[in-house]
């Protein structure tokens, strides 16, 4: 179930996915469901398994986020082709400043390109 929320990122917490209001009918709208649902559909009904995973292990987080950021970006790039590369930096950029030290800039832009 997905839900439009005034809220400032998405998230999942399955069965329901949150996407921002403000990316609704925008070009960011179709990469974020594309983030959300990596994770939506991973979690499934190991949900809770996975929430405990996420925030208690930081190698977890970052092998999350990064397929999750990949599934943004490729459907960023079906949009937006010429942009691919300048979004994939932006959101390397997400997941060193987002993630409680998840990663450092270097290590985001490293594993979105691998
Ligand atoms: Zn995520």
């Amino acid at each position: 179930m997905t839900i439009y929320l005034d809220v400032e990122r998405g998230f999942s917490f399955w069965p329901i996915m949150i996407i921002p209001k403000k990316h609704r009918g925008t070009v960011l709208e179709t990469p974020q469901i594309a983030h959300e649902s990596d994770h939506y559909n991973r979690q499934g009904w190991l949900v809770l398994w996975w929430i405990f995973r996420y925030f208690t292990s930081k190698k977890f987080r970052m092998q999350e986020e990064t397929r999750a950021y990949k599934a943004q970006i490729a459907e960023y790039a079906k949009i937006l082709p010429g942009r691919a590369d300048e979004y994939r930096v932006l959101k390397a950029n997400s997941m060193a400043t987002l993630y409680r030290g998840m990663c450092t800039f270097d290590e985001a832009l490293a594993a979105l390109k691998e």
